[in-house]
């Protein structure tokens, strides 16, 4: 994916970060527009049509919230929600507004271009699915994972997955070695639609781990990454 010409809508209000954004996203290749007024942000978004969109949590006029509300029922855009404080995260994630990544701040430009470009690779690879190889075999360690069968093996024995279970741990494989944040986990296993209990992620994960790990209190496949999500370990 190159980075050349990627569209980012910035809703922000704080001139020290419209400006350092401006500059630092520039800078690195992407077309930048700000809107610093939140009732206007979905008309921006109608007509800018980004790539992805940089949501500030407050704002005048139009909350970013309801904000990420009104783009998450025209489109699948990936949004990333930027808090003041990082207590006000848990609020956010807690609503469950259909962002797909939270940022406090203050944050440092290269986590935040980090963390977009790991939801514009993400949103890539949701809308062309023929370019992922969905019944190819996954094999790391004692674990194989086998799509066409829908079957999973730890060494000789065969483990039995529900489906969900099963979904999430393919996915999980298939990206090993990479972190895939809550959002994303969520999206792909339980659609875009889901505004459930954001446990059931944890508990499904717990249930996998039970089948898979050696010892499921202290996981070797299924790491648990604090504040953002999962990661299948790649050896
Ligand atoms: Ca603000």
């Amino acid at each position: 994916m190159t980075k050349q010409g990627k569209k980012v809508l910035v809703v922000e209000d704080e001139e020290s970060f419209i400006t350092a954004l401006q500059v630092g996203l520039t800078r690195e290749g992407f077309e930048v527009v700000v809107v610093d007024d939140g009732a206007k942000a979905l008309d921006e978004f109608n007509r800018f049509d980004p790539d992805i969109v940089l949501l500030d949590l407050m704002l005048p006029n139009r909350s970013g919230i309801d904000i990420c509300k009104d783009i998450r029922t025209v489109s699948k855009t990936p949004v990333i929600m930027v808090t003041a404080k990082s207590e006000e995260i848990d609020t956010v994630i807690g609503l469950e507004i259909g962002a797909d990544d939270y940022i406090p701040k203050p944050y440092r430009l290269h986590e935040l271009i980090a963390r977009m470009r790991a939801q514009l690779r993400r949103a890539n690879w949701t809308d062309e699915p023929a370019e992922r190889s969905p019944q190819e075999v996954v094999q790391i360690g004692e674990i194989t994972i086998d799509p066409n069968r829908h079957e999973v093996f730890k060494g000789d024995s065969q483990i039995k997955l529900p489906l969900k279970e099963f979904e999430l741990l393919l996915l999980l494989m298939r990206n090993a070695g990479q972190v895939l944040t809550r959002g994303i986990l969520i999206d792909h296993i339980w659609g875009i639609e889901y505004y459930g209990d954001m446990k059931t992620l944890d508990v499904h994960i717990r249930r996998i781990r039970s089948k898979i790990e050696e010892d499921p209190s202290k996981p070797k496949q299924i790491l648990t990454i604090r504040g953002l999500g999962y990661k299948y370990a790649d050896s």
